[in-house]
């Protein structure tokens, strides 16, 4: 038993090698420039990829590591998936015609809870929470509730992983983030 379990860990390992999910919560820009300027928690994370590359398995492996399992400290990375107190997984197109993220998490995500529930969760910890936002280039069209989150103009201190096709996001939107990763 217990050998079989030693196999399982060393094969997840190599399986693993390839890229830690969890890595993407650190800061990754530009090869050349310096390390200093780096935000180590960056706050705006873009995942670009073609499609098939993985983005949507990305964020649907990240909400299911932190919904259904615990950490077992072996995530490599600091901050990993669990060390937020809430996630928030939507696609773009679900922000679409939204005037309030509480609104739309409660539409698309807690249809049980009334709206006060909502905002109270969303607005507890507004620095440990991450919204993964999936599909920018399929949800970005009149998305108004999607640039303010971009910008920080509302949840300006919650983390927000957003994937996308490569060069949907432009300037001046695609300057709010401060880390990006392509898959
Ligand atoms: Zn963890």
């Amino acid at each position: 038993m217990h050998n079989t379990f030693n196999k399982r860990a060393k094969d997840k390992r190599i399986e693993k090698k390839e890229f830690g999910q969890d890595e993407v919560f650190v800061s990754h820009r530009d090869e050349g420039s310096s390390s200093a300027k780096k935000p180590c928690n960056p706050k705006r994370i873009l995942v670009e990829g073609d499609p098939g590359m993985g983005k949507t398995t990305l964020c649907q492996d990240l909400a299911f590591r932190w919904a259904r399992q615990e950490c077992t400290g072996e995530c490599k990375c600091a901050p990993c998936v669990h060390s937020w107190y809430v996630v928030i997984y939507l696609t773009a197109a679900d922000l679409q015609g939204y005037q309030d993220i509480h609104s739309a998490v409660k539409d698309h995500l807690l249809s049980d809870c009334d709206i006060d529930q909502v905002k109270k969760a969303l607005d507890f910890c507004e620095d440990k929470t991450l919204f993964i936002i999936d599909s920018f280039d399929e949800g970005h069209k009149d998305n108004v509730l999607l640039r303010d989150l971009i910008k920080g103009k509302v949840h300006a201190n919650a983390t927000l992983l957003l994937t996308s096709r490569p060069n949907y996001l432009q300037d001046p939107l695609k300057k709010h983030f401060q880390s990006g990763v392509s898959l």
